[in-house]
């Protein structure tokens, strides 16, 4: 079956700063040829720092940031180019969960105004009686009711007004949900209950999710599949199990050693505290990326980038240790995958 989302060495590009002629003084690389596939009915993960470019992705796949080249394919259609009129059609199939429930919904509307708004592009001619049961029906499958209709989303909890914001994208009926940092706000137990709404109407509407988080272990949880991005770039992609229990890039070696294991019975990974902060997309390092922080930089790392080389276990990995270009390795022609 073709994956819903396709998305094909895509670079987007933001202009920094102007100066006094109105020209970028700038440009900065937030996704730097990317690819990644998303099957129907599954949750791809998407785990980097903040700055590596995961929201940016996200956007990009919605159309709501310019791809500056490369692809992006939604079931079967090219949207990287197209114009307003023929994405309108597709627009109530995509929707984006946002991290910050505050300010993603506007406090001076009613409820019923907020999740009805993506129907006003998806059925202009539907009445207002048509409208509010779509919108009645989209509270109760997260939870809430009609009698929520008329209360502005700030009298309610953090988890609530996403449960709301969740009902909003919920409400054309779509295909693919991108979650950025969906519950990364919530306090733990409200976090867990979003995270099975999510599962169960995964299952109960075959929805796929593009799940973008910081946190490796959430990600894990929620995943059939992980990508880990770094500086614009993914650096390792894989079946959620084997990258949380056999990462083969140093990146994701270094995300996983901070998570605590709660089962003994596990083996112990050692902690690998990597030095500064991401470096910026304006002045990325040559050669790998992550070559400024990894505790096993060479020579090599600085003038070669690394390719993407198969892992055992499913997926690919972008690290010279693992081979390729001339290495131990096999390289690895991602498109083919
Ligand atoms: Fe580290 Fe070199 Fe591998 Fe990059 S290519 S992750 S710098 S060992
Ligand atoms: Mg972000």
């Amino acid at each position: 079956m073709t994956p819903i989302l396709e998305v094909e060495d895509l670079t987007v590009r933001f202009p920094v700063g102007r100066n006094v002629f109105g020209r970028p003084r700038a440009m900065l690389t937030a996704v730097d040829r990317v690819s990644l596939a998303v099957p129907r009915h599954q949750t791809v993960g998407l785990v980097g720092e903040s700055g590596s470019g995961k929201s940016t992705l996200g956007r990009a796949v919605l159309r709501l940031a310019a791809a500056e080249s490369g692809r992006v394919t939604f079931d079967g259609v090219d949207i990287t180019h197209l114009g307003a009129r023929r994405l309108r059609p597709l627009r109530p199939r995509m929707h984006m969960v946002f991290q910050d429930p505050y300010s993603s919904l506007d406090p001076s509307w009613e409820v019923e105004d907020l999740v009805a708004e993506p129907l006003g592009t998806a059925d202009p001619s539907a009445s207002r009686a048509e409208r509010r049961k779509a919108v009645v029906e989209a509270l109760e499958h997260v939870g809430l009711s009609s009698a929520h209709l008329n209360r502005y989303a700030q009298q309610f909890s953090g988890g609530q007004r996403q449960r709301i914001a969740i009902a909003r994208a919920l409400v054309t009926r779509p295909d693919l949900v991108v979650c950025d940092e969906a519950v990364s706000a919530l306090d733990v137990s409200t976090r867990s209950q979003i995270i099975n709404l999510l599962e169960d109407l995964q299952r109960d509407f075959g929805l796929t999710y593009l799940f973008i988080a910081h946190d490796l272990a959430l990600v894990r949880h929620v995943s059939d599949w992980i990508a880990v991005m770094y500086l614009g770039s993914i650096v390792e992609e894989g079946p959620a199990e084997r990258v949380y229990e056999d990462p083969a890039h140093p990146y994701t070696r270094s995300l996983l050693s901070a998570i605590p294991r709660l089962d003994p019975s596990e083996r112990s990974r050692e902690r690998i505290v990597l030095a500064g902060e991401i470096p910026s997309p304006l002045a990325p390092p040559s050669g790998c990326r992550f070559r400024t922080r990894c505790p096993h930089a060479m020579e090599i790392c600085a003038e070669v980038a690394p390719p993407a080389v198969p892992a055992p276990g499913g997926g690919w990995s972008a690290c010279h240790l693992n081979g390729g270009d001339g290495g131990v390795g096999v390289a690895l022609d991602k498109s083919g995958t």
